[in-house]
């Protein structure tokens, strides 16, 4: 079936049926793309917009690196011997002691969107530059319309990431000289001399910020400023019991608290996955000091944590310089201006849309703003049973904050493929850590 046509291939059959066509090819998707490659009795396609595999291709920031280890790539930790996994990436490009003799803290971020892309290269079941418009149900299957053909399929598999996001302030004077950081490589390439404001206290503005204060002195700005909601600049908790909200067992035990308390737990533990890597603060601590005390450029960099940007204004018909105006959180009535030359927006990323589902929406059971799933990541709808939506990395509501990380990338894809596979996906044993009183009863019971 479908399995047999190259996803390269200018003139892909018009019509075809596969047992699960996949919407989006980030690394969500890819993982299960990888895992299914090694089940032709599964016959699957992967569909992305894009001309070209990309991954945050605009925030390969040099010296920029992956937060979690890399053992999280696509498949190791559901399928330790899978032909997908960074390790086989590293041997099949001949470089695997080079590898070891770099001794990386982490992986670079480049060399893993490198990896990524020779996972989609080797697998013929993925197509670039096609988008998905329209998902619809008839005569018992999904129906997939994308600008180039339709296909029909008995399961969906939706990867469509997120979008980058900026407050309402920003929004109408995005452009050159006003952006969200995910356009940096492409716009923040000759700042000298300029007046810079970042703003959002992440690991992304954290990047931007090194960057632009790590400059050689002739290509320095002017000035950076860096404003974040947060109080301070704070770490990511990447602390072994921590660590162990990033596993199965926990995104189960999570999946079964009420509502209420799933919301309390990602606001509170939100520094797991959106802090700043020490190494990246450790860096610009140590650039600080330097342009303060050593290189005798101490106004070069202001630091502004506790602060909300209430308004952007600008001249010149709306390409600047800007008037950013900043409330402190402590002092309600307090306002500050910087005149900016260049705003860079690093407030994060919200779910893409998933318009294309309009055909069947009415159809599909919600939980606020998100599907409502069951434990396998399939959509609860009234279809029937063996046909289903699974979503990744769009449930962070009912899944907890791993939901939108490299973290359960890999255990979430083998659920989806042990589905559609029809078998039980091996599982790890659980966390040390007795999440529930349940299971802190049967574990002591049995032993
Ligand atoms: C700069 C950056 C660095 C990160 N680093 C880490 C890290 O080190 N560790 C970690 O755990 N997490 C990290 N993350 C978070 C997360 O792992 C990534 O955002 C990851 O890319 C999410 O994967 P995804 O497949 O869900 O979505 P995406 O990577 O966003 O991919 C979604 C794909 O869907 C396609 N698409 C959308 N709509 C359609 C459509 N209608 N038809 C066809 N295709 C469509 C898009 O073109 C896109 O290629 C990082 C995030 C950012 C922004």
């Amino acid at each position: 079936m479908g399995q047999k046509s190259s996803p390269h291939d200018p003139s892909p059959r018009p019509s075809a049926h596969y047992r699960c066509v996949g919407v989006g090819v980030g690394p969500a998707n890819l993982s299960l793309a990888s895992l299914l490659h090694r089940y032709p009795e599964v016959p699957n396609l992967f569909l992305d917009r894009r001309e070209a595999f990309g991954w945050h291709d605009s925030q390969q920031i040099p010296g920029t690196t992956l937060q979690v280890s890399l053992f999280k790539d696509l498949v190791s930790l559901s399928d330790p011997t899978n032909a997908f996994s960074f390790l086989s990436y590293l041997h099949d490009q001949g470089r695997m002691y080079h590898y070891l003799n770099a001794q990386f803290d982490s992986v670079p971020r480049k060399e893993f969107r490198n990896y990524l892309e020779w996972a989609s290269r080797r697998n013929e079941n993925i197509a670039f530059g096609e988008t998905v418009a329209e998902v619809g149900f008839e005569d018992g299957v999904f129906t997939v319309g994308t600008d180039r053909r339709r296909v029909t399929a008995d399961n969906i598999v939706i990867g469509v990431g997120s979008r980058p996001w900026v407050p309402p302030q920003a929004q109408g004077l995005l452009g050159d000289t006003q952006f969200h950081v995910n356009e940096y490589l492409e716009r923040a390439g000759d700042l000298a001399g300029k007046r810079v404001v970042v703003v959002g206290g992440g690991q992304s503005g954290a990047e931007a910020v090194l960057d632009l204060v790590s400059r050689p002195h002739d290509r320095l700005p002017r000035q950076v400023c860096w404003i974040s909601r947060r109080r301070s600049y704070f770490p990511i908790d990447d602390s072994p019991f921590t660590n162990d909200f990033y596993m199965p067992s926990h995104s189960d035990y999570f999946y079964g608290l009420p509502a209420e308390d799933r919301a309390a737990f990602n606001t509170e533990h939100i520094l797991s996955s959106d802090g700043i890597s020490e190494s990246t603060l450790r860096d610009l601590y140590q650039k600080v000091y330097m342009h303060r005390f050593v290189d005798g450029d101490p106004r070069l960099v202001r630091l502004q944590p506790n602060r909300e940007v209430t308004g952007v204004t600008g001249a010149n018909g709306g390409s600047g310089p800007w008037d950013i105006t900043v409330r402190h959180n402590a002092d309600a009535g307090s306002t500050e201006h910087h005149e900016a030359d260049v705003v860079v927006w690093a407030t994060g990323f919200r779910p893409a849309p998933m318009d294309f589902l309009a055909p069947i929406a009415d159809r599909l059971e919600r939980e606020g703003d998100e599907l409502r799933v069951d434990q396998d990541f399939a959509a609860q709808w009234d279809g029937p049973l063996d046909r289903n939506i699974f979503v990744q990395n769009a449930v962070r509501g009912q899944r907890g904050l791993a939901d939108l990380n490299l973290s359960l990338n890999a255990w979430r894809s083998s659920r989806i493929a042990g589905r559609l596979r029809g078998v039980h996906s091996d599982e790890q044993l659980p966390s040390f850590i007795e999440w529930s009183s349940k299971t802190a009863k049967e574990s002591w019971s049995a032993s």
